[in-house]
């Protein structure tokens, strides 16, 4: 087992007794990703891209800097091309507003996949509703992997886009993204991948993957809430019209017309978030400052070990891949347990997971069941940390057991 980083994350240390297991809903934030903020707002705060003065221009710096920052991260060359938005939500529903609703025509095809959170599903399938195109979902294998044979038979002359997520926040499981992306050029799809369960977790190398859209959050990777990214290629998007006006992204505006401002300011209408982009450019160097590959393996480590205590617990049964194809990501169910009354047990505990839906909806019916409960690591996830769950877990199972709840 690598080292844990808890001591990093004030949140954690001034809460010993915190068992934090729902890192894929959000992540902690070390202490040099707020002091970056801090630093920010004391130092360099103000309205970036309008004022002459040395302040504004300074504040334009760090956001330009944090920009290619983050593009470094995600191995973006052209920095231009990452256009910052809220988070993985706001990019995807960027490329279905900007790109979907101009391409996609009535009788065309839109493919996602059962693994989808609602945010890779919803703004496609509102955008087949609208254009009068198709939606199709493509089938999973009974580990919940994306079932490449029938995609290949999914995916034909009609389909425009193809649109999956790199890894599944409900189940972990991480899909081969070029070999899905192969199958989608095949047809001349237009690729679009949601990253937010792969950025925080592993090395991502935009460049090198064939996809046309990436979509990523920054609080999932160390990173404040309210900022994340979409990385395009520039031939996509210098084609693509904005899809919010306002300013920063006009270039002249005259009384009938306006025109545009280049990238990546004509999809970034308004004042910009440069204090959460700093913040996030801070999360890259610390999370680089572990290394994504120490990253990854920390959180398989802890995902082999959930797995094979899990194993040995009657009733649980755990979904997705096994531990090599997954991310930090331990979905299950206890026999007999609501996820939601089991979540509300461990809490007593101090042990924070997940029960829900996971927003995938679609891939809760296709597993046949209303919920999961979801366990998920980072880089301050510690072996007491599944000690802790394993054993409320087995006091919830006792308190289930006890006659007195039963009539
Ligand atoms: N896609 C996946 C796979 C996610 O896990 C999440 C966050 N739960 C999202 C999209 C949406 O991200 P955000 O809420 O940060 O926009």
């Amino acid at each position: 087992m690598t080292v844990s980083r808890r001591a990093d994350f004030p949140l954690l240390v001034a809460n010993p007794e915190l068992h934090y297991l729902d890192s894929a809903a959000t992540s902690q934030k070390p202490k040099a990703v707020l002091d970056a903020m801090r630093a920010y707002y004391e130092h360099d705060n103000a309205n970036p891209h309008r004022g002459a003065y040395d302040l504004s221009v300074r504040a334009t710096q760090r956001y330009h800097d944090a920009r290619t920052r983050v593009a470094r991260f995600i191995g973006l060359a052209d920095a231009d091309c990452l256009i910052f938005t809220r988070g993985t939500t706001e990019a995807l529903n960027l490329v279905a507003t900007a790109w979907g609703h101009a391409n996609v025509q009535a009788g065309d095809e839109i493919v996602v996949t059962g693994l989808e959170h609602h945010a890779n599903f919803v703004p496609w399938q509102q955008v087949a509703r609208a254009r009068g195109a198709a939606l199709r979902v493509c089938p999973l294998t009974e580990d919940q992997r994306v079932d490449l044979d029938a995609l290949r038979g999914l995916v034909g002359s009609r389909t425009r886009v193809v649109a999956f997520s790199h890894v599944s926040n409900a189940v972990g499981t991480v899909n081969p993204v070029n070999d899905i992306a192969q199958i989608a050029r095949s047809v001349g799809a237009l690729v679009v991948v949601d990253g937010a369960q792969a950025v925080p977790h592993m090395r991502v190398g935009f460049d090198a993957l064939d996809v046309d859209f990436y979509a990523f959050s920054g609080h999932k990777m160390c990173g404040p809430m309210g900022i994340g990214g979409l990385a395009g290629r520039r031939a996509i998007l210098e084609t693509m019209s904005p899809y919010q006006f306002g300013g920063d992204m006009i270039e002249f505006v005259r009384d009938d017309y306006s025109t545009w401002n280049v990238l990546p300011h004509k999809f970034e209408a308004g004042t910009p978030n440069v204090a959460d982009a700093v913040g996030l450019a801070a999360a890259c160097d610390y999370l680089d400052g572990i290394g994504m590959d120490a990253v990854l393996s920390h959180e398989r480590a802890l995902v082999r070990l959930l797995s094979s205590r899990l194993a040995e617990v009657e009733g649980v049964h755990v979904f997705g891949p096994q531990p090599e194809q997954r991310s930090g990501v331990v979905s299950f169910t206890v026999a007999d347990i609501h996820p939601h009354d089991l979540a509300t047990i461990l809490d007593k505990d101090g042990v924070c997971i997940r029960a829900g839906h996971h927003c995938a909806q679609p891939l809760m019916r296709r597993l046949g069941v209303p919920a999961t409960a979801r366990a998920s690591f980072y880089v301050y996830s510690e072996e007491r940390d599944v000690d802790a769950l394993v054993r409320a877990i087995e006091r919830a199972r006792a308190i289930f057991a006890s006659p007195q709840l039963v009539e």
